[in-house]
């Protein structure tokens, strides 16, 4: 069987590695066009950190590894091109190609602003060493630009349009990430960003100028599906590769794993885009044991857990009470703080059945492996109680 994989992130090495453990007879090629690295430490560059990562352990498997980009894919022929004009034939192909910072097209000359996406993009941060760094979004890659301009000197000024990290954190846990930040320098700017001048000053609101020597934008991104779309695959509403909970497309033979494409949502059954590299590393899996005919899938969780400047904690599991509500359940929350839980933090269940819906917390703490068992309880909708909680 010849597998071709494309994309050196998480989604793609991960597929590699694990097609290559489930399938040994398989010939497998991989296909990246940048060296791989670990993508989510970017910020820890700032820091000295080399974020480089071998593919010894793949080639030893025998999978050929290709650093170059792919043009094309022939889905009639099974095959793709190279940008050398070399094809390569699959039997089963893994599309793992990732996704690009997006700008806001309402943002006037956000086009001229730096992102936080690839080596590159923090590299242009060292070089040019702005003493203040301003950061439209409130993502939690918008705190990783904080950190990364804290580390180098500069003082970062996060322009926030509603709270931050909000869809994975309960509003007074936003408050709180603020709150913790704030003591470690980081200046917070509310109101809608409208403008940037020069990739430099931001215009908030009306007028509010808020002035830096370098404008970051980190709103969020838009998979990478110029290969699938050229190709015919079919798309979620003509922004996302659409898959099986397996991470089957709509050509049988091939797969999307990663930020490119949609996860089947553990509450709703439905197609859902997470672009969180815990999903990529799960969706790899999946794809690997589909090869090997097994028709089941392991239920890709929501499930995000972080580390700002170096001491605030964030952890993040399912659904906050307002995705909840969201998602049509009728919800509830109980706060929690201490044995485990961090130091401020929201178990969310659904009030008739008291069936855990999710989790969150900011701590100065390690929040640990609460995170992990309300991963469990809610995969195997436990009540709150199996998890020690009472709620009424
Ligand atoms: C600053 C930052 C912090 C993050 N922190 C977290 C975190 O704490 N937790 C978490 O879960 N997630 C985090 N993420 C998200 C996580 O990094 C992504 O979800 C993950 O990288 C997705 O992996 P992927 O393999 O799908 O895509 P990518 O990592 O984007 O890799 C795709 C690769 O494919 C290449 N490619 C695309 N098209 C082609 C082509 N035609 N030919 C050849 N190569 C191609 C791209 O250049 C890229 O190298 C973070 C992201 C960023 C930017």
């Amino acid at each position: 069987m010849k597998v071709v994989v494309v994309g050196f992130g998480l989604g793609g090495l991960g597929s590699a590695w694990h097609i290559a453990e489930q399938v040994p007879d398989a010939k497998i090629t991989i296909i990246g066009d940048e060296k791989p690295y670990v993508r989510h430490k970017l910020r820890l560059v700032t820091q000295g950190m080399d974020l480089w990562v071998s593919t010894n352990h793949l080639e030893s498997k025998g999978v050929e590894v290709i650093l170059d980009k792919v043009t094309k894919l022939r889905r009639e022929q099974k095959e793709v091109v190279l940008s050398n004009g070399e094809t390569l034939q699959y039997d089963y192909l893994v599309l793992a190609t990732g996704s690009n910072p997006s700008i806001p097209s309402k943002l006037k000359g956000g086009e001229k602003c730096a992102v936080f996406r690839r080596l590159s993009d923090v590299q242009r941060l060292m070089d040019e060493r702005p003493n203040e760094v301003a950061i439209v979004g409130a993502s939690f890659v918008a705190l990783h630009v904080a950190d990364a301009a804290r580390a180098i000197g500069a003082k970062p000024k996060v322009i926030v349009r509603s709270r931050l990290i909000r869809r994975n954190l309960e509003p007074e846990l936003s408050a709180k990430l603020e709150e913790f930040l704030a003591e470690k320098g980081v200046e917070f700017i509310h109101g809608k960003p409208k403008e940037v001048r020069d990739g430099k000053t931001v215009i908030v609101d009306e007028n509010r100028e808020v002035s830096s020597e370098m404008a970051f934008v980190a709103t969020g991104v838009t998979p990478e599906i110029t290969l699938a779309k050229e190709a015919g695959l079919e798309l979620l509403d003509g922004w996302v590769i659409r898959t099986d909970q397996q991470g089957r497309t709509s050509d049988p033979s091939i797969f999307a794993v990663g930020d490119n494409a949609t996860v089947i949502d553990i509450f709703t059954n439905k197609p859902i885009y997470m672009g969180i590299g815990t999903a990529a590393s799960i969706m790899s899996l999946n794809a690997a044991k589909a090869l090997t005919g097994f028709k089941a899938a392991y239920r890709v969780p929501r499930f995000q857990k972080d580390v700002f400047f170096g001491g605030i904690h964030m952890a993040s599991v399912g659904l906050t009470s307002v995705e909840a509500e969201k998602e049509g359940f009728e919800a509830d929350r109980v706060y929690l703080s201490g044995d485990g839980w961090g130091d401020h933090a929201y178990l969310v269940y659904e009030k008739k059945t008291k069936r855990v819906l999710g989790f969150s917390a900011i701590s100065k703490e390690e929040v640990g492996w609460k995170g992990m068992e309300v991963m469990m309880a809610m995969i195997r909708r436990w009540p709150a109680s199996k998890l020690g909680v009472e709620v009424s």
